[in-house]
């Protein structure tokens, strides 16, 4: 008897680190569900994914915002399957030092990396439980030990290590796992806005960035999406509650 397919959500997913997952996780077998801002621009992704003879769909939705995610996750119902697999990838930075910080920058940033990954997971583990089964993956990062210029972004990330670790101890007996995996430097456009900021080249920033790193280059979305790929197999079911830092070197 084969396996069903299983449905995977995956947020943030029309470009970058979400887009490499959701790529990954078809090729994995899994009908997946790109979740983004903005549905037009997850189409690509999902075009892709059908290219290569996956299953996937576009669908629209702010993950900070409760009906937009109980839609969301209806839709998926609806049209993939109970989803047993959801990545908490959306994200967003708002840099700046603490004093020129605007309580926007920081409200921003707690709204999609927090708010955002518990509306998602809250809205997704009753077919996890149902199942009893189920693989979380929620997006930290090396900022989490603390960034200069990341107050926000460096404390919501330390959030989702803690809220990984609850969600591991809640719902364990239900076969349901939840890990994170913190990557360090991956070439995307949120790495590129960070160099735009400061004023250098990417090429130069990456490459500044790649003396610091001991595998000496920085990382691409493939990188993250392999670590997602083992977290959300069948065999890591003993493997919760970690975190992962995929960053070229031994960063915590
Ligand atoms: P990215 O290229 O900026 O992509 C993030 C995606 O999330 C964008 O498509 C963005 O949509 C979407 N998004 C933002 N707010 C959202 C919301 N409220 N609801 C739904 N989607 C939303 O970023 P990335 O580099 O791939 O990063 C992915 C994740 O990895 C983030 O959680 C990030 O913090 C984390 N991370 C990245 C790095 C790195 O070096 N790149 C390192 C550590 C951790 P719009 O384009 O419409 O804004």
């Amino acid at each position: 008897m084969s396996t069903p397919t299983k449905t995977a959500i995956v947020t943030g997913a029309a470009r970058g680190i979400g887009a490499g997952v959701a790529r990954r996780l078809a090729a994995d077998g899994m009908a997946v569900a790109v979740i983004d801002l903005d549905e037009v621009a997850c189409k690509p992704v999902v075009e892709q994914i059908q290219a290569a003879g996956g299953r996937a769909i576009a669908v629209g939705a702010d993950v900070a915002d409760e009906a937009a995610v109980t839609g969301a996750v209806e839709r998926v119902v609806a049209e993939l399957g109970a989803p047993t697999v959801l990545v908490n990838n959306a994200g967003v930075i708002r840099d700046n030092l603490l004093f020129r910080m605007t309580t926007d920058d920081w409200d921003t940033v707690m709204n999609v990396h927090l708010r955002g990954a518990f509306l998602m997971t809250r809205a997704v583990q009753k077919y996890m439980t149902e199942a009893k089964f189920g693989r979380i993956v929620n997006l930290s990062s090396t900022s989490a030990l603390g960034n200069r210029g990341q107050a926000n972004y460096a404390a919501a990330k330390a959030g989702v290590q803690g809220f990984t670790k609850t969600l591991a101890f809640e719902l364990g007996k239900f076969g349901v796992t939840a890990n994170a995996i913190a990557p360090g430097f991956i070439e995307t456009e949120m790495t590129a806005a960070t160099a735009a900021r400061v004023g250098i080249p990417f090429e130069d920033f990456k490459a500044g960035a790649a003396k610091e790193i001991p595998v000496a280059r920085t990382g691409v979305p493939e990188d993250i999406a392999h670590a997602v790929s083992f977290f959300a197999s069948e065999g890591a079911g003993f493997v919760s509650g970690q975190v992962l830092y995929v960053a070229g070197g031994p960063k915590a």
